[in-house]
């Protein structure tokens, strides 16, 4: 953390107690201007998104009433939504960061950007069109749904660009395989945000498209879609320190973590002003990746979203994430990335069976078993049976918690 952040820390949390009833209450006892060093900081409490559901509906502003231009709000799938008021600043910052995003991302103001993301309540699709209005590239607002419609503007205004969750993405390749009109399709990139998807799911969508993908990391509390993104280099998003601060934590215990380590994603906002947040977990599973990337761009990383923090258990008193299996397993020569995972308790001792599919038979599947048994206990630490199979042999599933099996409750 740098004097800049800190110094930003600061001013929000001191803001946010002069005009703001929820921050008052949150930091009661807080004097801003002692917080000093990162330990001071890290001292200070977590924001988790039950809190914000609190403060429904307009608790978390921290501004007064004439600043506010905007609200957004999370989807209330579950219970009460959460409403995050924006001033024009907070509007503009957001249009900045995501025209990072696009700019990383090789988009140009020739390009055509075809908008699929929602409109209206939800941060997407606005957020998309912002930024890249932002950069002078051409918008068309199309927002989800009508295939044929989508399909027709692609090909009479010659998108060049496809932002779009990855299940909508998909849905679109299909149906232009389906039609025969790849030839008329002029996509070079998708921009896909929202949803965690498997190297498969992107595999496919990246050959039926014909394009180059980018992941666009974002959430309704903290701007939206726009924080982070990948690059060339496919190895993390870049995310904007000078935004906001990004830390990893342990779930479990709420200590930090060091860089390199997987763990929960907690994200202070240096600059928002409607509602500012500190400390706010995500529940998203990354890491902090260190070193600098190959493409050039010196905005720090974060490993790709792994998992849900949710997702999380504990096998033989060790944290353990279904994300983590399949990168161990990715890690050995020989296993595809189909996996099962069965974990039981016997004679007062969890064991873990790791199933995985492999096209290896006889000797050299027993081998790959032990390979696989000790590459499991170096990097995740933890004593495994190691199970091949034949590759078709496990279901198939597009979703990785499904793929563990807790027999032991
Ligand atoms: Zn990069």
């Amino acid at each position: 953390m740098n004097e800049m952040q800190l110094n930003k820390i600061r001013q929000s949390i001191r803001s946010a107690m002069t005009n703001g009833a929820f921050y008052r209450d949150r930091f009661a006892g807080v004097d801003p201007d002692a917080i000093r060093t990162l330990e001071d900081f890290r001292a200070l409490p977590f924001t988790d998104k039950g809190d914000l559901r609190q403060a429904y509906p307009l608790g978390l502003q921290a501004v007064p009433e004439d600043k506010v231009v905007r609200i957004h709000s999370s989807s209330g799938t579950t219970g009460t939504p959460v409403i995050i008021p924006y001033t024009a600043q907070d509007v503009e910052d957001w249009a900045v960061m995501f025209e990072r995003c696009y700019r990383v991302a090789g988009v140009t103001a020739l390009d055509r950007v075809h908008v699929t993301p929602g409109y209206g309540l939800w941060t997407a699709g606005i957020g998309f069109q912002n930024g890249a209005e932002r950069l002078g590239a051409m918008v068309i607002p199309m927002g989800p749904g009508n295939t044929d419609k989508q399909l027709r503007m692609m090909m009479d205004l010659g998108s060049t660009v496809l932002c779009a969750t990855s299940s909508y993405a998909l849905l679109l390749a299909e149906e232009i395989e389906r039609r025969g009109i790849k030839d008329k399709i002029r996509l070079k990139k998708g921009i896909i945000g929202s949803e965690r998807w498997g190297e498969k799911m992107r595999r496919r969508i990246a050959a039926e498209l014909g394009v180059q993908l980018y992941d666009i990391y974002g959430l309704t509390e903290i701007y939206g879609p726009g924080i982070a993104v990948s690059c060339d280099e496919e190895n993390g998003m870049h995310y904007w320190d000078d935004y906001l601060y990004f830390e990893v934590i342990d779930p479990k215990t709420g200590k930090n973590l060091p860089d390199g380590a997987l763990g929960e994603l907690v994200i202070t906002t240096l600059r928002k002003q409607g509602a500012p947040l500190i400390r706010y977990r995500t529940h998203d599973l990354t890491r902090i990746l260190t070193g600098s990337c190959p493409c050039g761009c010196a905005y720090p990383r974060i490993d790709a979203i792994l998992g849900r923090t949710d997702d999380m258990i504990k096998v033989k008193g060790v944290n353990i994430f279904p994300a983590q299996i399949e990168e161990m397993l990715r890690g050995v020569e020989g296993t595809s990335s189909e996996y099962q995972v069965m974990i039981d308790h016997l004679n007062g001792k969890d064991i873990m069976t790791v199933f995985f599919e492999t096209p290896l038979a006889d000797d050299a599947r027993r081998g790959l078993e032990n390979a696989v048994r000790d590459h499991c206990k170096a990097k995740i630490g933890i004593q495994i049976v190691p199970k091949a199979v034949s590759m078709g042999e496990l279901p198939r599933s597009e979703k990785k918690s499904t793929r563990i099996y807790d027999n032991r409750y």
